[in-house]
């Protein structure tokens, strides 16, 4: 085999040697099943492909310095991919088993974990798709798991390092009652344009506001956003966002340092108060916010005066990476450790 290139690795898919496959037929789940097919083979007429039955997670696989190898809180993606498969119709998928197939497909590619000086991480994919034929719009009869592994590269090449956002307003992501709180590849279709937008004019990512009134924080694209002020890490609390699993438990670490935690409607003018900020998620721990632009208002919300990440979310950041890396003790028993 070629010899990978840890330290150069981006966010993108390489192949690798296995990936763990699940199918659920006449109204049950079937045994894990190894499988080194990297291609799917499904009827032109399943349900993932025309009604958006498909429902995925992401999770990420560490190297210690001991050398220990740690999958950080899969229960909790496990529990969130039952939450969204219970949204869209489908046979929710047993925690022993997520967390069985997810030590199965870390094993089995375990060359492709990248050293613990890299920086670099094992991201794991689990999707779950409706495969059973269906014109009508019903949920499909039969279903698939897959969990497939690529190694990515740490997220900030040089450093951790503060980003501008910009809000849009033209394009929602999800509505108050949609599909927001569930993890389903529609919602990243619809936010496509919006994304493309801040891309193009040179922003980090999209920056949502409630999808109903615009009045309030939403979403940093696809990451969950917080703001520090007054010893408080305030996150919002919308019936349109994805629970992130890093939020959460950002939100417990805040509260060990001794803060205040407070989960309620953000208005956009609260962000002229925020000392800190930044978007949260499994590819970046933390994304620190320089600045987020409202450009139909002519308003730009400076949060990092000197455009560096605050005390803070640096405190954070190092904490948790140092929690899924095994550097720090785990207290809640967030990591699996595979061997
Ligand atoms: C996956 C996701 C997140 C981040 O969740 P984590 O569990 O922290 O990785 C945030 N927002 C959206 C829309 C997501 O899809």
């Amino acid at each position: 085999m070629k010899e990978i290139d840890w330290s150069n690795l981006s966010f993108g898919y390489m192949k690798t040697d296995y990936n763990v496959r699940c199918y659920y037929r006449d109204g049950k789940w079937g045994e894990l099943e190894l499988c080194s097919e990297e291609t799917l083979n499904i009827h032109m007429a399943a349900t993932c492909l025309h009604y958006g039955q498909e429902a995925f997670e992401g999770l990420k696989a560490y190297r210690g310095k001991d050398g220990k190898i740690r999958v950080f809180r899969p229960d909790a993606n496990a529990e969130r991919l039952q939450s969204t498969c219970r949204g869209i119709l489908m046979p929710e998928f047993s925690t022993e088993k997520f967390c069985e197939a997810v030590r199965m497909v870390v094993k089995a590619n375990e060359r492709f974990i990248p050293p613990y000086e890299s920086g670099a991480s094992l991201y794991i994919r689990p999707l779950l798709i409706g495969t059973g034929a269906q014109v009508g719009v019903h949920p499909a009869n039969e279903y698939l798991f897959v969990v497939f592994v690529t190694p990515v590269g740490p997220y900030f090449k040089g450093g951790f390092a503060t980003n501008p956002y910009v809000i849009i307003r033209e394009y929602d992501r999800a509505a108050p009652l949609g599909t927001g709180t569930f993890k389903v590849g529609g919602n990243y279709a619809a936010s496509l344009r919006a994304n493309k937008m801040a891309h193009d004019a040179g922003y980090a990512s999209e920056f949502y506001l409630d999808a109903k009134e615009k009045k309030y924080i939403d979403e940093c694209g696809a990451a969950n956003f917080f703001g520090i002020k007054d010893n408080t890490y305030v996150t919002p609390l919308s019936t349109s966002i994805l629970p992130s699993i890093t939020n959460r438990s950002l939100m417990q670490l805040a509260e060990d340092m001794g803060m205040k935690v407070e989960r309620r409607p953000i208005p956009e003018e609260e962000l002229t108060t925020f000392e800190e900020a930044g978007a949260c998620g499994t590819a970046a721990v933390i994304s620190p916010i320089e600045r987020i632009d409202d450009l139909e208002n002519h308003k730009s919300y400076v949060i990092s005066k000197d455009g560096k990440p605050g005390p803070i979310s640096e405190k954070l950041y190092h904490k948790l990476r140092a929690i899924q890396y095994g550097d720090e003790p785990d207290p809640y028993g967030w990591v699996m450790i595979v061997d």
